[in-house]
């Protein structure tokens, strides 16, 4: 068999139940290398509270440096009890806040799938969410959560004011515009964008912008604009009529927060968080699954490794265009709930509880 380029990917395991889902991503890493000869090439490091504790920081500069030359990083989680009272600069979330802003990974791809086999986990009637599959994306590094001016002033009055600011450029939405767009593409040829441009002047560009780059360079896709109230609304009312829905930083926060939400599970969900393609079509990369460290159940062996073992698919997919390999793990993961096995979160009548190891091992012999 031919052998392809070696592929450098940084796994950052990072804290609580982390390192047990990352375990089970490096089990799927090893079948590829060895049964598909693609030549990945890993390196493991410490993130979060976990090198807080060895360095006194929650990335140290080597590992940052890391990251930035690998073709992607697939972290865990980071965070918990542990170091909640650590000054700011800190706290494992820092590192996050770090990688996402040094990296420039200005799209955050969210999908909301909701499989068939768990409708029932849903807070939704079974019509409503069996076979949804919408694509967020998010702009991740621009907007309010950004904008200057910022901060907590003392006024006259002897009050004081909080003042954040809400600001976009033309560039920033068009390049998250065109990810959308790109997407749509290979999916089912439908964005929905959504502001506030009836009240906001920046939401008003954005629409402009959107409208704009559609017009120009992407007239074969279909273009709807929302207010992103109405599109909290239509989630949970038809979410089945959006396919990709592309937002700001903080509307993106909570719609793609609601939409996880419908799909049941917080241990089912990857995210994908890209930069910009270079002139050789190379792009910085980080993906993680959309829950937290959950301290509650670390160190259990009952953590749900799939949030994870799917965000290492959307690596093979947008980081290396490997879309039947990518595939191929979305359907052992598939297979495996047909099968009734389940860990604990998603537990339901007449399945079968196993453990996070037992179902990455499940998942790997549907690979076979
Ligand atoms: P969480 O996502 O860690 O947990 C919420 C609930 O969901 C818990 O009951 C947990 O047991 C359960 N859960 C989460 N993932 C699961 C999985 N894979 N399998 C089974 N059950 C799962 O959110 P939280 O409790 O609000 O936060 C815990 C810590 O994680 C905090 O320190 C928080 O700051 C951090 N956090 C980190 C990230 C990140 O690293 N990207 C994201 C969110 C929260």
């Amino acid at each position: 068999m031919i052998k392809i380029k070696k592929r450098k990917f940084l796994l950052l395991p990072g804290d609580g139940i982390g390192p047990e889902v990352i375990g089970e991503v490096k089990k799927i890493i090893n079948w590829f290398n060895n049964k598909k000869s693609l030549d990945f090439e890993i390196e493991e490091e410490l993130v979060g509270g976990s090198a807080y504790e060895k360095h006194g920081m929650p990335i140290t500069d080597e590992v940052f440096y890391k990251a930035l030359e690998s073709e992607a990083v697939i972290l865990g989680a980071v965070g918990g009890p542990k170091w909640d009272n650590l000054e700011f600069s800190k706290k494992p979330e820092r590192a996050l806040l770090k990688l996402r802003k040094e990296l420039k990974l200005f799209a955050n791809l969210r999908p909301a799938i909701c499989f068939k086999q768990l409708v029932d986990a849903s807070s939704l009637k079974p019509e409503l969410v069996s076979g949804l599959d919408i694509m967020f994306v998010r702009e991740l590094t621009g907007g309010i959560y950004f904008g200057e001016p910022r901060g907590i002033k003392p006024i006259d009055n002897g009050e004081r004011k909080g003042i954040n600011t809400h600001v976009y450029t033309t560039s920033e939405i068009e390049r998250v515009a065109r990810v959308a767009f790109d997407l749509a593409r290979k999916r089912n040829n439908k964005v929905t964008s959504c502001e506030k441009s009836n009240v906001m002047e920046a939401g008003q560009l954005w629409k402009e912008e959107v409208q704009s780059i559609h017009e120009k360079e992407y007239k074969d896709v279909e273009l709807n604009h929302m207010l992103a109230d109405n599109c909290a609304m239509q989630l949970v009312r038809n979410p089945k009529q959006f396919d990709v829905i592309v937002t700001d930083n903080l509307f993106g926060d909570m719609l793609s927060d609601e939409a996880a939400m419908l799909t049941g599970s917080l241990g089912l969900l990857p995210s994908a968080s890209l930069g910009a393609k270079d002139k050789n079509g190379n792009m910085r990369s980080l993906y993680e699954p959309v829950h937290g460290s959950a301290p509650d159940i670390a160190g259990k062996g009952i953590a749900n490794p799939i949030a994870t073992i799917l965000s290492f698919a959307m690596a093979l997919k947008y980081t290396l265009d490997l879309d039947k390999e990518a595939e191929t793990l979305e359907k052992a993961v598939q297979n495996v709930l047909d099968e009734g096995l389940r860990t604990k979160d998603i537990l339901s009548n007449g399945t079968k509880e196993v453990s996070t190891s037992t179902m990455g091992d499940a998942i790997i012999s549907k690979l076979q």
